[in-house]
């Protein structure tokens, strides 16, 4: 390990481009996302042209305020660790936001260097920005770069040495008199031991009453009931809050600065801006999302997909293949061939070949459905649509009171839920948060491919099946939109929605190795986990199914005396599933083997299909009909109980990963049995619905026909009667007093 010199921190706003400048100059892989605090930690790492260097990646955050993790992981690095240098990355096609931070970090009174990113962009609008006033204007120096080109950052990099090296404290800014003056006499109630670099920083604070920053100092109470009375005087005085105050004189500054050092083109509409008319419109901007993951879908799992995925199913795992006009053996085939000449026994040909090759084969069969959807959807991540989508969707969320920030992890859902969990991080509102927490995960993930893929060729069969795969996607959206409505309106999750606010980086092609990095981060985790968890599983299953009683003794079922062909019925699986199988009665579904599914299910999604193929195989001497989408519909009664299927396997608690994230989010044993227990009954329910509403329309008739009636009817009111009175005043919105605008 190189020793360690100097460490210097990137500060900044999101989307302002400090992940692309931190794998640039550390040779780093982390994600660089468009949306804000996917990532709320800190990353390290050695600089590659100098190892004594250490960078930290801190999280975009637009202000030095104490109101999200964000901002306190930023501001507890800058104030505690005290960073030799800290780069402040600002996107410079949006300097006014951007320098709202960049004011801050310029009081903590460490070294700073403004880097000016996305100089290509400022280029290509045909503005222009003054450095030298610029670096007059801040007091620290100034270099113009971009990230994404590699251009100005060796400069960057040599100016943050230097300035570490000489402890560059940059001059601080002049507010109003007024608030100036006051500001000196708290810096006089400071302890002396606070350097004078930092006194502004601390006078600030304490004039904002922001109490992290007055806890730290442990003043005593003669000088913070002296402050206290200053702050109220100005308040007086000024007709407004301490933090407003403050507010309004920063964004004093920052006028004062841009009208000094940006000259701007003469307007002319970016395409960007072109684009975003037609995408974030009021009315189209709904149409033209569902209309692309409509695509998405259609593309990966209906055409494309299926094709290849069959192909492998049929060919690969099926009846063999050919290769030039030469026949292959199929992979089951080639196991036992070899397992056979190696002298294997009965039981561990059946282990192999019927347990885990199918169960994981199964599973592996999907890699190329799963590698089109990964890379249709980072496409769009990355190229800057999603996070627009976000914004659309913020419309249609603050209607039933939720924000386009719960919007976020719905997206980051469509990969995995643990990430998709793990980014409610950022929303601020508790409520909020656990309400997000709890319907994130009927997002089908990628895991839950499979599902959708086994009970779509069961509905329809083969290929003309083109809009069922896009349809189990909106049953996810609309239970989301529905939950929230629902849960929204009663005494649990009440509250207005808080204010949301977010960067938008303009559409560019996402760079070649950014996207096949995404693509890989994602399929590479499907496939370590059918070689880990679900081959484990596999292995479970098989031992479950295969061994049983019959006729009073226990033993490998297959090799008993006698046995019927069906000798699965005998085994621990069928008696363990089929005691709790009168659970998925009512939704048409009450085989043992359907149940086995679900519940294995509940350890990866990816099981339903494992042990949907493990058991299947088993039976399928007795099929005539050799394709597993036959063999899986004949569990069922109807067509109704097949989708009824679907839905719960959908809708119901996710995987063990998933669910552990979620208890280490809620933070709270009764929260998370609140949200695996909503989810459950929630999709219990709509199976319920889908499966008693199918049998009706056949004209069948029953007690659970009245139960889906009386439970239809609760829903629908619930979701139409307006917002009971007093839900939404109830709360203070816990967001700071002002910030950066949306971008729109
Ligand atoms: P962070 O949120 O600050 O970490 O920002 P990211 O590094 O994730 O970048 C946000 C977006 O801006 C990404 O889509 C980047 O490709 C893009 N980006 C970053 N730097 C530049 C740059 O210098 N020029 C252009 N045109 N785009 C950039
Ligand atoms: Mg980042």
């Amino acid at each position: 390990m190189a020793e360690t010199s100097m460490h210097i921190a990137l500060a900044g706003n999101p989307n302002c481009g400090k992940t692309t400048l931190f794998n640039l100059i550390t040779g780093q892989n982390g994600y660089v996302g468009n949306w804000p605090g996917v990532t709320v930690e800190k990353k390290e790492a050695r600089l590659s042209s100098d190892k004594g260097v250490v960078v930290t990646d801190l999280p975009g955050i637009y202000s030095l305020s104490p109101y999200s993790p964000e901002e306190r992981v930023s501001r507890d690095y800058l104030m505690g660790d005290e960073p030799d240098a800290v780069i402040q990355v600002l996107d410079a096609t949006n300097l006014e936001r951007n320098l709202y931070l960049a004011l801050q970090v310029i009081e903590t009174g460490l070294p700073v260097v403004v880097a000016l990113n996305m100089a290509d962009l400022v280029e290509k609008n045909g503005d222009r920005i003054d450095v030298p006033a610029l670096e007059r204007a801040l007091g620290c120096p100034v270099v113009l770069i971009s990230a994404l080109k590699n251009t100005g950052v060796d400069d960057l990099l040599e100016t943050a040495k230097r300035s570490a090296a000489r402890k560059a404290a940059p001059k601080r800014h002049a507010f109003d008199a007024a608030v100036d003056g006051v500001l000196e006499r708290i810096e006089h109630q400071l302890p002396a031991r606070v350097p004078a670099a930092k006194r502004r920083y601390y006078a600030v604070k304490l004039f904002e009453r922001d109490a992290g920053a007055a806890a730290s100092l442990a003043l005593d109470a003669a000088a913070a009931e002296r402050i206290e009375q200053l702050v109220a005087a100005c308040e007086a005085d000024c007709d407004d809050d301490a933090e407003s105050i403050i507010t309004g004189e920063r964004y004093a500054v920052i006028a004062h600065i841009v009208d000094e050092c940006l000259h701007r083109a003469p307007a002319r509409m970016s395409t960007s801006e072109k684009i975003d008319r037609i995408v974030t419109n009021r009315w189209l901007g709904l149409p033209i999302f569902a209309l692309i993951m409509f695509g998405v879908y259609y593309l990966s799992i209906s055409t494309f997909g299926t094709a290849m995925t069959d192909w492998v199913n049929d060919n690969l795992f099926g009846e063999g293949w050919e290769l030039f006009g030469a026949a292959m053996p199929s992979v089951p085939a080639l196991f036992e061939g070899w397992l056979s000449a190696a002298g294997a026994s009965d039981m561990v040909i059946s282990l192999v070949c019927d347990g885990i090759v199918a169960g994981v084969g199964a599973v592996l069969g999907f890699i190329p459905q799963m590698f089109v959807l990964f890379v249709l959807l980072s496409f769009l991540e990355d190229c800057g649509y999603m996070a627009r989508v976000a914004f659309v969707m913020d419309r249609v969320f603050r209607r039933f009171g939720l924000s386009g920030k719960s919007f976020i992890p719905m997206l980051v859902s469509t990969g995995c839920g643990v990430p998709g969990v793990l980014a409610t991080k950022t929303i601020e509102n508790e409520k909020d948060r656990r309400m997000t927490v709890m319907t994130t995960t009927f997002i089908p993930c990628g895991a839950k491919l499979p599902v959708i893929a086994l009970v779509m060729g069961a509905l329809i069969g083969d290929a003309e099946s083109t809009w069922i795969a896009p349809l189990f996607y909106f049953l996810g959206v609309v239970a989301v939109i529905v939950s929230g409505i629902m849960l929204k309106k009663t005494k649990l999750f009440a509250g207005r929605p808080t204010p949301f606010v977010m960067e938008l980086p303009a559409y560019h092609m996402p760079s070649a190795r950014s996207w096949a990095l995404h693509v890989w981060e994602r399929v590479s985790a499907y496939i370590k986990k059918a070689f880990t968890i679900i081959f484990a599983s596999t292995i479970v299953v098989w031992f479950l199914s295969n061994f049983g009683v019959y006729e009073g003794a226990f033993g490998f079922l297959p090799a008993m005396e006698g046995i019927p062909e069906e000798f699965t019925n005998y085994s621990v699986l069928a008696a363990v599933a089929g005691a709790v199988s009168w659970i998925f009665a009512p939704l048409g579904f009450d085989s043992w083997q359907a149940t086995a599914m679900s519940v294995t299910g509940l350890v990866a999604k990816e099981n339903v299909m494992a042990t949907a193929a493990s058991l299947l195989h088993l039976a399928e001497a007795t099929e005539t009909d050799p394709s597993l989408w036959s063999a899986f519909a004949a569990l069922f009664p109807s067509v109704g109980a097949i989708a009824a299927f679907g839905a719960f396997n959908l809708l119901c608690a996710p995987c063990f990963a998933a669910m552990g994230t979620i208890r280490a989010q809620m933070g709270s044993a009764k929260w998370t049995a609140i949200a695996l227990g909503y989810e459950c009954g929630f999709a219990w329910v709509v199976g319920l619905l889908i499966n008693q509403f199918y049998l009706a329309a056949q004209g069948v008739f029953s007690l659970w026909t009245v139960v889906a009636v009386v439970l239809a009817t609760g829903m629908l009111f619930q979701l139409f009667r307006p917002m009971p009175k007093g839900a939404w005043d109830d709360e203070a919105v816990s967001a700071p007093a002002a910030r950066p605008q949306a971008a729109r």
